[in-house]
């Protein structure tokens, strides 16, 4: 589906848009706003990346700035170009445009080394040869200073030999790092020495074999930002605590551009996990059938399962940007999903659970097509034919043998409406030898058709129903969450996390559908009326030939009245 909803996001007023006006205030940055989204190319981008991309571009739109979509690919052994393309096509599909400023963080590679070479020779860098385990031995911990390596007064020449020839290949993996030279007592872990550039002969997805050294992320990511001209560069919490050493390499290499680093609290869902680790994990195991599988908490799952670009912008917009790391519930999501397909789906009559029913003075032959409303929120949707006929389907749940109280649909003895269609009364149903209901019959009142009674008299019933004869069957697939556990950051550590997987997350049933459905293109959206929302699957809907749908998001909604109260 190539679809482009090409809206901007609206960014509510959050502390960063204070930081900014601000800065504009004060003519900082010349009166400029540059933002990025540096995705690592190392996964398909998820719900939280949303927040981060609605942010950052919605951030620059508000200010007339700039916004980069770079690809922080430094590290090569986990990085693909299958990566980069669904990201690009994701970003896309959300909305933010980043005109041509479209960059990779391996096309600094030199100026990055160069950067490195510079802190050699002002003795601010040093090639260090410690183990993995001396170095963390050396590195100390919180409550202990770190101690100096062996290696750390190396002479700038001797530096800058070997550094090079960590370029040229002379060395294994692992056996040499460059270290930054700051403070190996400093209460910060990460102004202790940190590593800025390790050895890895590996194959790059952009730069190929010519290099096998590269630059550690809180060294490269500084520069990155400041080579493209950043203004603020928002993150997340984590690197808070590593923002003295975004502004140590800034100032120490004094750096034309000095980008601000801004950090806001992560998005985290209910009943999912976000972790690019984590989701690689589940489509490597077959837990999901792929990054796209619609139970997934990613972009391109949400867009398979139905959800359109605009509910998720409307999401990330009604969350807000804070400070305070909290978990969102993810039925808010799905409330934007409905408040948005609410305006927009065409509404149907699909039969999940299907049950015959008769009316037994209805003419044998006759057929009448049922004007039918495509969608009473968008009056310009039209009306649409349903045909009619003497044997119908509807849903199981719609009969009761032993009616409870508060039960206003068919029963024995009692009228409903069948929707756009007529008044029908509940004369008797058949049971088959195991005891299950298998046709209900009724009479029908010709005075009623399109559903209103000339005399006045009310039902408290209306119910949905195709035609046996003309009816169509489709796969619906529906999905629940995808862990039965809320808070997926609560399983103790060291416990694995696909214990709690739902193993009735996904639900494959036949249903029955108005026949045109049948050839609606893939990506075409539905309401289902009383059932939910569906979207036909991109991949395995085939139109015509085999009707596939997904449930997008059912139609309950306990948020709707809590946003009404709010
Ligand atoms: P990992 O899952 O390996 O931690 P990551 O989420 O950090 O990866 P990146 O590709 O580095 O993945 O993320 C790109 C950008 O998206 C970063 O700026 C990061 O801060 C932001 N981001 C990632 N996850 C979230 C989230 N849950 N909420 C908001 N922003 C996020
Ligand atoms: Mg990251």
């Amino acid at each position: 589906m190539s679809e482009s909803e090409s809206e901007v996001p609206k960014v509510a007023p959050n502390f960063i848009h204070e930081i900014i006006i601000a800065d504009l205030a004060q003519g900082k940055n010349g009166g400029r706003v540059v933002t990025r989204f540096p995705p690592e190319p190392n996964g398909y981008l998820h719900i939280g990346h949303a927040k981060s991309i609605c942010l950052n571009y919605g951030t620059a739109v508000k200010f007339g700035g700039q916004f980069n979509l770079r690809m922080d690919d430094t590290n090569p052994t986990k990085e693909d170009t299958e990566y980069v393309d669904s990201i690009l096509e994701d970003v896309r599909w959300l909305g933010a445009d980043w005109k041509d400023h479209f960059y990779y963080a391996s096309n600094y590679f030199d100026q990055l080394y160069n950067y490195a070479v510079q802190l050699i020779q002002m003795g601010k860098a040093y090639v260090c040869e410690l183990s993995e385990e001396e170095f963390k031995e050396y590195r100390g911990d919180i409550n202990t200073p770190g101690k100096p390596s062996p290696y750390r007064d190396r002479s700038v020449e001797e530096n800058l030999d070997l550094f090079e020839r960590m370029k040229n290949g002379e060395f294994p993996d692992g056996s040499k790092v460059l270290r930054a030279k700051i403070d190996m007592a400093d209460p910060n872990m990460h102004m202790r020495d940190p590593a800025i550039y390790r050895i890895r002969h590996s194959h790059h997805h952009n730069t190929g074999d010519k290099w096998c050294i590269y630059p550690l992320y809180d060294f490269a990511h500084c520069l990155e930002d400041s080579i493209e001209g950043i203004t603020h560069s928002i993150c997340t919490l984590e690197f808070e605590i590593h923002r003295p050493l975004y502004d140590w390499f800034l100032n120490v290499l004094d750096t034309p551009v000095k980008p601000q680093q801004i950090e806001f609290a992560r998005l985290n869902l209910t009943y999912t996990v976000m972790s690019k680790r984590k989701l690689l994990e589940l489509v490597k195991g077959n837990y999901v059938s792929g990054w796209d599988d619609p139970r997934m908490p990613t972009i391109c799952a949400f867009r398979r399962r139905g959800v359109p670009a605009e509910a998720i912008r409307d999401f990330c917009e009604v969350i807000g940007v804070t400070k305070f790391n909290s978990l969102t519930d993810i039925a808010l999501l799905e409330h934007c999903v409905r408040d948005c397909l609410n305006k927009t789906a065409i509404r149907t009559m699909a039969v999940m659970n299907p049950l015959k029913l008769v009316i037994d003075n209805y003419p044998e032959d006759l057929v009448e097509e049922m004007e039918a409303v495509n969608n009473p929120e968008n009056p310009e949707d039209g009306t649409r034919k349903v045909p009619f006929s003497k044997v119908l389907y509807i849903e199981k749940e719609d009969f009761m043998e032993n009616p409870v109280k508060q039960f206003h649909r068919l029963a024995v003895g009692k009228e409903v409406r069948l929707r756009y269609a007529y008044f029908v009364t509940c004369t008797s149903f058949v049971k088959n030898e195991a005891g299950e209901i298998t046709e209900v019959h009724c009479t029908y009142d010709p005075a009623t058709k399109g559903g209103n009674a000339p005399d006045g008299r009310k039902v408290k019933g209306t119910i949905h129903w195709l035609s046996e004869k003309f009816a169509k069957e489709a796969e619906a697939r529906l999905y629940d969450r995808l862990f039965t556990i809320e808070d997926t950051s609560a399983i103790p550590e060291g416990e694995d996390y696909k214990n709690y997987l739902n193993p009735d997350s996904l639900k494959v049933v036949k249903c029955l559908i108005e026949a045109p459905l049948a050839d609606a293109a893939p990506g075409s959206r539905f309401q289902f009326e009383r059932n939910g929302y569906f979207c036909t699957d991109s991949k395995d809907h085939i139109p015509g030939v085999k009707p596939v749908f997904n449930r997008t998001v059912a139609l309950k909604d306990s948020w709707a009245k809590l946003m009404k109260k709010a």
